[in-house]
């Protein structure tokens, strides 16, 4: 328990926001009973959170069997707001979320083509601006930004440690924003950020422990352990699942990432058509197999069955309650599946596998901006 009256009054604060997360209504006396506080300390909280617009009373609950007064209902406010930025290599999303993730508006523009942090922080800014201006918000009602981004990120210091993408090293990009914007800034790498919009907008509400593969132009990955995404890195496409010479990028051989990923995908069409003619990308041989290419149907049945035995190999290991396949590889659920079940159903053990669900994310595009809005909404309830 904390030291002192400041520190628990803190705590208690955040358990009570957390209590309303996602726009709940509870009385006075349900978050007391909840969190074994006090009524009156439960009370002088959320007049404070009322007083500062955060928490407001939304009407009445059901009273109480042996009678008396309806209790009021509160709920986080729907009249101050985050904004999560994703931003991509060529597509920067953004959105405005009530408190209780309400998502109000948004939009995607093309990333600018100077990837210098002058650049790209100038066009945040004027992203954030519009949409403020847009929606008639007063700048002072936004508590928190969330931003996701490509690469090393250490989130507790809002360092990009390397972005590959933008060719950044050790940028803190949080603070750089945080100076333009004035208000809080949490930033961290686009997976984990993804599959936190999972656990808040998407197929992953009631995980508690969670692998999250993120199958793009890259493979990423992210887990969720005990309801905290695990801050660690987790390089799940660079398990080696085949004994063949591919190399990787990342030095090694053989990795999942070499033979599964978007640019997996596109190179091994490439090698089938004789390493002759245009480049194809990951879409257009998903369109390819879906008429009849052959050569695009193995290649997409391949990769399926490699990211089955891999998902089998972190499933045997963890057992999570959920796995989800997101990326832009989510979009082509209907030509890797069937092998990607069959490999991960023979290659995880039957008492493991039955406590475990396997879904594709049904965010697509929106996963990472989703992501963003619920980093900042976390941030701020922490
Ligand atoms: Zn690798």
């Amino acid at each position: 328990m904390a030291g002192n009256p400041e520190q628990a009054r803190i705590l208690n604060r955040c358990l009570i926001l957390t209590q309303l997360k996602g726009g709940k209504a509870l009385s006075r006396v349900e978050l007391s009973k909840i969190l074994d506080l006090s009524k009156m300390t439960v009370s002088v909280i959320v007049s404070d959170l009322i007083s500062e617009g955060l928490v407001a009373e939304v009407g009445e609950g059901e009273a109480a069997r042996s009678g008396g007064r309806k209790p009021i209902l509160l709920a986080l406010s729907k009249n101050k707001y985050v904004i999560g930025f994703d931003i991509g290599e060529a597509t920067t999303s953004v959105a405005l979320s009530d408190l209780q993730g309400n998502v109000i508006d948004g939009c995607s523009l093309s990333t600018s083509k100077d990837k210098t942090p002058d650049c790209i922080v100038r066009q945040i800014v004027e992203q954030y601006r519009n949409l403020v201006e847009a929606n008639n918000i007063d700048e002072s009602t936004v508590i928190g930004i969330g931003v996701s981004a490509a690469g090393l990120v250490d989130k507790e210091t809002g360092n990009i440690l390397f972005s590959p993408d933008f060719n950044w090293k050790n940028l803190n990009l949080r603070n750089l924003l945080n100076l333009r914007i004035g208000q809080p800034v949490t930033i961290d790498n686009c997976t984990r950020v993804m599959a936190l919009g999972e656990t808040w907008y998407g197929v992953a509400q009631s995980s508690v422990n969670l692998l999250y593969v993120n199958v793009g132009y890259g493979i990423g990955s992210a887990l969720m352990i005990g309801g905290k995404l695990y801050n660690n890195n987790s390089e799940f496409g660079h398990i080696r699942v085949t004994n063949k010479d591919v190399s990787c990028h990342c030095g090694k051989e053989g990795c999942l990432e070499a033979v599964a990923s978007g640019y997996a995908i596109e190179k091994a069409y490439h090698q089938a058509k004789g390493g002759r003619g245009v480049w194809n990308s990951a879409k257009d041989i998903a369109d390819m197999a879906r008429n009849g290419d052959k050569d695009a149907t193995g290649i997409f049945n391949d990769a399926g069955r490699y990211l089955g035995r891999s998902i089998s190999m972190a499933v045997n290991l963890f057992n999570p309650d959920k796995v989800v396949i997101g990326g832009g590889i989510s979009l082509a659920e209907d030509l890797l599946m069937t092998s990607l079940l069959e490999e991960y159903r023979r290659n995880t053990m039957d008492v493991i596998r039955d406590k475990t669900l396997l879904e594709v994310s049904t965010l697509g595009q929106k996963a990472g901006v989703r992501g963003a809005v619920a980093l900042a909404l976390d941030s701020f309830l922490e």
